[in-house]
This record gives C-alpha cells, structure tokens and sequence, in this order.
C-alpha cells in the first residue's frame, strides 16, 4: 500500500524520472510518530539539466542527416553534445541565440529554462585530431532552428554572421533603435 502510492505520487510528478534516471532530492520530515512529511526537491543544478537534455537529446538524435549520414554527424557534433562544453558555453556566452537573440527561457517559460544548444565553430574535419576545446573562442550558443540551418546542408556549415545576415534579408531580424530584434512575422489561424 505505502509502496504503491508512494511509487505512484512519484510518477506522477515526475513522469521523465524512469527514462532518465535523474532522480530528484527526497526529503523525510518526522511530524510525529505515525506522520512523516515528504518533499521532493526538483530544482537541478544547470550541469543536471544539461545532461538530461543530451540524454534526451541522444534519443531522439535532433541533429542528423539521415540514416546513412548519422554516423558522420554523430562524430561532428561530438564537441557539441558534451555536458561539460555545453555548461561552460553557456556560463560564457549566456542561453541566447548567437544568430537570432532567441530565448527558450523567455519564449516558453518553465519549459525552456536553461536551453539552449551549443555549435562548435571549427569544423572537426579543419582540426583534423581532437584537440582540448576553447570554449570562449571555439563554441557558440544557438537556439535550435538557428543549429539546424547552421548544419542542414553537409559540406556547407554557415557562419554565425552568414545565417544572422540572411534573417536580416528575409524581415526576419529587424534592425530597431540599433538593436537586432528577432520579428514576429508569423499569423496565427483563429
Ligand atoms: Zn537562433
Ligand atoms: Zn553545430
């Protein structure tokens, strides 16, 4: 019965904990000798929720090119999907997007905190061996639709400045009082 309900109230509230792993801090209360008081504490450093971010982001493979050309993919964007990089980028160049000023945080609330996904500016092929990651200089902060442009096509990796200058073509990002601001073109059907 304790067992059941208790697993229960678990799932309920938090129904990713299976899947990730990333169980949250339990804390016991004693209110008396038959009540005991329980709190789940879910607030996750910015390292936790970068790992389950990459472990989701692993499953559902959100940067590839296809079956045959996600082994490559996988290995050039190995930089990109490491917890540590991503953590320090973030402490570096802030959760907005390098290209558009996009912030998931502002945009959707709780359920954006914290995202954001990191581009490695230096493709690995021009490296040639792995070497130790910079990531002040090396790494950039991108939301996801910017990421996705940046490596849609293979062979052709566009430069931050590259893709922010065609937003600035399409009315995308306008220019106002000298600061570029993301324009909200898009109609929404009643
Ligand atoms: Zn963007
Ligand atoms: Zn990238």
């Amino acid at each position: 019965m304790w067992n059941l309900d208790l697993s229960r109230a678990f799932n309920n509230k938090y129904p990713n904990v299976l899947k990730t792993g990333l169980y949250p801090e339990l804390k016991i209360m004693k209110i008396n000798d038959s009540e005991y008081h329980l709190e789940f504490n879910n607030k996750l450093t910015l390292h936790e929720v970068i790992e389950r971010d990459l472990q989701t982001e692993d499953n559902n493979t959100v940067i590839s090119g296809g079956v045959e050309g996600e082994k490559k993919l996988v290995i050039g964007t190995r930089y990109e999907r490491n917890s540590k990089n991503r953590e320090d980028a973030i402490e570096i160049h802030g959760l907005k997007c390098a290209v558009c000023g996009f912030d998931f945080g502002e945009a959707y609330g709780d359920a954006g905190k914290d995202y954001i996904e990191v581009h490695h500016l230096v493709p690995l092929s021009e490296k040639g061996a792995p070497q130790k990651v910079n990531p002040e200089t090396d790494l950039v902060c991108v939301c996801s639709n910017c990421h996705r442009m940046i490596h849609r096509r293979k062979g052709q990796v566009y430069s931050v400045e590259e893709l922010r200058e065609k937003m600035i073509e399409c009315g995308s990002i306008q220019e106002i009082d000298g600061q570029l601001i993301l324009s909200r073109k898009a109609v929404l059907r009643k």
